[in-house]
């Protein structure tokens, strides 16, 4: 059978890291999503992290890092203007894609010669990695399933399958980090998040590669690798529709679908909750503030699966600022279910 997951409290790193240095795999708290970390430096402890989340050998991960000068020790080059993105957004979250140092194990980077890497703002993340080292860590679900941001949805993705989850509560951004690529250029937004486009723009030129949007042209190779992959899925069907007509259309496919005995639910923005009657409706926040929508909306497809819903129909927000990435995460989560109104 297998050994239970310890779960333990933020007073407990010492334990925490003690697992970390001996080559097991931790989930602990980030200011994004959970993570799960594993020493980067150790190969065996890197390839736990594959084996426990059901992830594609070929999907890199993310080094995060204590201080700057621990993160320029994995990497062979820090360009300018990538220098002056770590001292306007680190510690924070924002991932920069750098060429990769030879001490680090391909295993990390999944056979590339470019390494991600970042440094946490979340307290328990920065003490952790200060008393285990550099930890490797994606985040802390099976592949495949909404990321967490809380400790209980670690514990039922990977109860069993690592050593311990830390847990300090739920997570502030709760959508991943924002990845850069600073090997091409000009520098490549390769995944949006808690640090925004016009963000990183007044600080050196980003522009947003295709595959943000899921404009990948066939057998075009994605610049990130985890682009190919479908994310964020609950097991509900979920449809993102979006335009003018959103609230007719959502009504009009919940009828739809609810004729054909499926049970529905809408996630909407809390200000447009009132609309919908007859219909479960899952409240995602006010799109006047998008962190509470980028906080909620992982939580939320876990809670559709819970409810047992089938359908689910998700109201699409404008694209600026944080809406890039929340946008970017719910296309995800509806795959091909995609509709404009
Ligand atoms: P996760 O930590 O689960 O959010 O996944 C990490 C993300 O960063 C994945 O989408 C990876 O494809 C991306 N990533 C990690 N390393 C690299 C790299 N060297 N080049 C491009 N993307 C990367
Ligand atoms: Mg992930």
């Amino acid at each position: 059978m297998a050994v239970r997951t310890l779960l333990l409290g933020t007073n407990e790193l010492d334990r925490a890291a003690a697992l970390l240095r001996a080559g097991q795999c931790v989930a602990f708290p980030t200011e994004t999503v959970y993570g799960l970390g594993a020493s980067a430096l150790n190969p065996q402890a890197v390839e736990g992290i594959f084996a426990a989340k059901g992830r594609p050998q070929d999907n890199p991960l993310i080094v995060h890092c204590a201080s700057q000068e621990q993160a320029a020790e994995l990497v062979t080059d820090i360009p300018e203007e990538a220098a002056a993105l770590m001292k306007a957004f680190w510690p924070g979250p924002l991932t920069l894609v750098l060429p990769k140092g030879p001490q680090v194990p391909d295993v990390v980077s999944a056979g590339l010669d470019t390494l991600a890497v970042r440094i946490p703002s979340h307290p328990v993340a920065l003490r952790l990695i200060e008393l285990a080292g550099p930890l490797a860590a994606p985040s802390a679900n099976l592949s495949g399933r909404p990321s967490p941001t809380k400790a209980e949805h670690v514990m039922t993705d990977l109860d069993g399958r690592i050593a311990a989850v830390v847990d300090g509560g739920e997570t502030g951004w709760g959508v991943e980090s924002t990845v850069v690529d600073c090997v091409s250029r000009p520098f490549r937004l390769l995944r949006p998040g808690g640090v925004t486009l016009e963000e990183l723009n007044t600080v050196c030129q980003v522009v947003v590669d295709p595959g943000v949007y899921g404009e990948l042209n066939q057998g075009e190779k994605p610049r990130s690798p985890g682009m190919k992959y479908r994310h964020y899925a609950p097991n509900a069907q979920v449809f993102l529709v979006a335009g003018d007509r959103a609230e007719e259309c959502i009504k009009e496919l919940a009828e739809e679908h609810q004729r054909r005995g499926c049970k529905v639910g809408v996630m909407v923005p809390t200000e447009h909750a009132s609309r919908y009657s007859g219909i479960t409706v899952l409240p995602m926040g006010s799109t006047a503030n998008l962190q509470e929508i980028s906080a909620s909306i992982y939580r939320l497809l876990r809670e559709a699966d819970e409810l047992r819903i089938d359908v689910l129909l998700v109201e699409g927000i404008s694209e600026e600022g944080l809406g890039m990435a929340i946008m970017n995460r719910l296309r995800r989560a509806a795959g091909e279910r995609i509709i404009f109104a």
